[in-house]
């Protein structure tokens, strides 16, 4: 947690729960990443954190913004955004947005059908076009697996009839899953696309991108490599399989942009126990799967937390939200424990929140009001 959010949650004590977001933090991130990987485009994933101060930050640095729908690139561009720095690359779009977004000068698709290429072609003519392939999300703690891509024969051929199309077949983007923490994912992906730059090169199509999507990481519970690490996984994998003719790079990092800016703080509702012989307390928060926690399903994203007592002695306990759904448990597996101290009216902070909690919040389930957001 950062002093600047220390200070805003002790002076301004907001009503819980609230996620707080630290601008500076995105900025740092952004910094840093431009840092480390010098060579590549940064097209910040607006998803993970749609808030426009969030966005505002970003494109007053210079980033570029992927986009999945109509709304988010009305987002990034009444926040300044260039159309030209904007790419709509959701592989799954209704013709009339495609067509809007074209109005509005975005001119970079992304497809990974020849129904959704044909779309493209008819309502965005001439645009650059970029084809995404299915890899393996081995590795992945949040995996992008199997809902997007197509296999590699097939992108060869669609790139040859985006051509036919008269659009331009730009490049070839690929996603390792979501907070990935094998690097060798990364070396396995880019040997794929540059079989297909040679494949395509025999085919007359002269690629000229590499999209490598998101996949960095935030920190959650279990330790994670630098992102130095990460940065020449990456790096090593270009060089090894294009040598010296290195295409455009663009990247799409959403989560280790945005998730260790933000806060969240939370009340402890209720402590209970289930069965008097037990010693597992059940922990109700005031924040739960459906005002923003939505990444615990399976209990795959582990959250670290904060408590007053801190340090003191611990036991084992569940932790669930507060509405009258029973898939609002947080965590039943994962052996979370917290200190036996803890009491109703204790205020947590659940930290590295800032990716995928905001927007993933229920309008209001329960009558429980959306996850409030303050960026400072
Ligand atoms: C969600 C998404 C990202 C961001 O992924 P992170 O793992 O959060 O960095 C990037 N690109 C696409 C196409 C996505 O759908």
């Amino acid at each position: 947690m950062t002093e600047k959010i220390r200070r805003f949650l002790d002076e301004r004590r907001p009503a819980t729960p609230c996620l707080v977001v630290d601008l500076d933090v995105i900025e740092d991130n952004y910094l840093n990443l431009n840092r480390l990987l010098p060579a590549a485009k940064i097209f910040y994933a607006v998803k993970a954190n749609p808030m426009p101060e969030v966005v505002g930050r970003l494109r007053s640095l210079g980033s570029s913004f992927d986009t999945a729908s109509r709304g988010e690139i009305e987002l990034v561009l009444s926040q300044g955004a260039d159309p030209a720095n904007v790419s709509f690359g959701n592989t799954i779009k209704k013709e009339t947005d495609i067509a809007t977004a074209y109005a509005l000068g975005v001119r970079l698709f992304a497809f990974d059908s020849e129904a959704e290429l044909e779309k493209i072609a008819r309502s965005a003519p001439g645009s650059r076009v970029f084809c995404r392939v299915l890899v393996e999300c081995d590795g992945a703690e949040w995996p992008l697996s199997r809902k997007f891509g197509c296999a590699p024969q097939m992108a060869a051929d669609l790139m040859v009839k985006a051509r036919e199309h008269g659009l331009d077949p730009y490049g070839i983007s690929f996603h390792v899953g979501s907070q990935q923490t094998d690097l060798g994912q990364w070396d396995k992906a880019v040997g794929g696309v540059a079989q297909l730059f040679s494949i395509l090169r025999e085919r007359d199509v002269e690629l000229r991108m590499i999209n490598l999507g998101g996949g960095f990481p935030a920190k959650y519970r279990s330790d994670i490599p630098p992102l130095e690490a990460y940065a020449e996984a990456v790096m090593g994998a270009i060089y090894k399989h294009f040598g010296n003719a290195i295409p455009d790079i663009i990247i799409e990092p959403g989560r280790s942009m945005a998730g260790d800016a933000g806060v969240l703080q939370t009340e402890v509702v209720l402590i209970s126990k289930k069965d008097e012989a037990e010693d597992k307390r059940w922990i109700y928060l005031d924040v739960g799967k459906f005002s923003g926690l939505a990444e615990t399903m399976d209990e795959a994203i582990k959250y670290r937390l904060c408590t007053p007592h801190d340090g003191g002695a611990t036991g084992p306990v569940i932790l669930a939200g507060p509405t009258c759904d029973s898939a609002d448990i947080l965590y039943e597996k994962a052996n979370y424990e917290l200190p036996v101290d803890l009491k109703i009216g204790d205020k947590i902070e659940i930290l590295a929140t800032g990716a995928y909690t905001t927007s993933y919040s229920s309008v209001n389930f329960n009558g429980f009001a959306p996850l409030n957001t303050i960026c400072i």
